[in-house]
């Protein structure tokens, strides 16, 4: 593969375009900063649009209730909104500083200069666990699907879901109006989901549900058509008709190469200081890949921490500069 090397030098580049990545570009503009925001994915939105973006949200301020996928593209149109370098599809790999100050981020694809950095990597660069199984490979994408980012797709169709946490009975729930049909298999028979989740599958909904019922094989000419499913007591098998089949048995997530960042880590986060500061002066970390005492894992904090980061990123890149920013309200666009 070839990599470029952009001999540019930004203010500030931020390391994942999720929500508190996004938010953070903003600020980083609004401070006027030359910015630039990476993301492995090839769309922005992190866990929002990647993971649930068919999902209601309800604790973002201003919003009584919004769709997961609604919020990433507001989020995303005020992220961009000061025109900031996206660098999309580029997973980051190193993290250098070299003699002059300067920060070298290293991706699969090139090189990229940055006087501040502010990580908002969120559990890493996440992938869908798969099941060890050669017959489903070969309908990845026509057929078997380990996101749902178009419920359309999934219109008319008799679905499978594979599953028993909180995704796969969301999933049963958002799709139960759209799907044809829905049967959804699971190992055991208790499920890793919310509580009034398990009882709308089990008393209220129409999806058709299985308990130790595990997928052995995928089957179709060009298009799926039918899976052979095994139950893991019996030893029965059944062979349903089936249109779709959705894998919602989890996800890996790593923050993989941060770990040789040389920063202060607790688990898989970075430990900040009150400032959002790393342990290397420079770097900042918000979101759901920070961590400090008191922390949570929510939109409305990671959001929060990365107006501190931002603006302590500007007095670091340049100590005349005033912290605290001002009111937006006050300030030229
Ligand atoms: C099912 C579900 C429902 C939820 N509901 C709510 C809710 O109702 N309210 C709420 O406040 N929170 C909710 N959350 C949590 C919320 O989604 C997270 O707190 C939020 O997404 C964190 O944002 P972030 O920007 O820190 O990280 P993320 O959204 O995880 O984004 C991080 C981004 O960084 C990228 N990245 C990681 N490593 C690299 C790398 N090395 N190079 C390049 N890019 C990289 C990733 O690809 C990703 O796009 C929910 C989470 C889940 C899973």
């Amino acid at each position: 593969m070839t990599t470029h090397r952009d001999l540019e030098i930004y203010d500030v580049t931020i390391i994942g375009a999720g929500p508190v990545g996004l938010f953070g570009a903003f600020y980083a503009g609004l401070r006027k900063m030359k910015t630039r925001i990476i993301d492995s994915l090839p769309e922005t939105g992190g866990q929002l649009s990647a993971l649930y973006p068919e999902k209601l949200v309800y604790d973002m301020p201003g919003f009584p209730e919004v769709l997961a996928r609604d919020l990433a593209n507001e989020m995303t149109l005020q992220g961009v909104r000061f025109k900031p370098k996206l660098t999309l599809g580029e997973k980051v790999a190193t993290l250098i500083q070299n003699s002059d100050g300067i920060f070298e981020i290293g991706t699969d694809k090139g090189t990229y200069l940055t006087k501040s950095v502010v990580v908002c990597a969120g559990a890493g660069a996440f992938s869908p666990k798969r099941l060890d199984n050669p017959t489903i490979e070969p309908f990845e994408g026509r057929g078997v699907h380990y996101f749902v980012t178009d419920k359309s797709i999934f219109a008319d169709k008799r679905l499978l879901i594979v599953g028993g946490g909180d995704s796969a009975l969301d999933w049963a729930r958002n799709l139960e109006a759209t799907a044809e049909s829905i049967i959804l298999i699971h190992r055991r028979d208790t499920f890793r989901a919310h509580d009034e989740s398990i009882d709308w599958l089990l008393n209220y909904s129409t999806v058709q549900t299985k308990l130790f019922w595990e997928l052995e094989s995928l089957e179709g000419y060009g298009a799926l058509q039918h899976a052979t499913i095994v139950n893991n007591v019996t030893g029965d098998r059944e062979r349903l008709d089936i249109d779709a089949c959705l894998l919602n048995i989890g996800f890996h997530a790593s923050i993989g190469p941060i770990r040789d960042w040389d920063l202060k880590l607790e688990g898989s986060a970075i430990v900040v200081n009150s400032h959002m500061e790393s342990s290397r002066a420079g770097i900042y970390a918000a979101g759901d890949i920070c961590t400090y005492d008191g922390k949570l894992k929510l939109i409305a904090t990671g959001v929060g921490e990365v107006c501190i980061a931002v603006n302590y990123a500007k007095t670091f890149i340049d100590p005349n500069a005033k912290l605290f920013p001002g009111h937006s309200s006050g300030m030229t666009f």
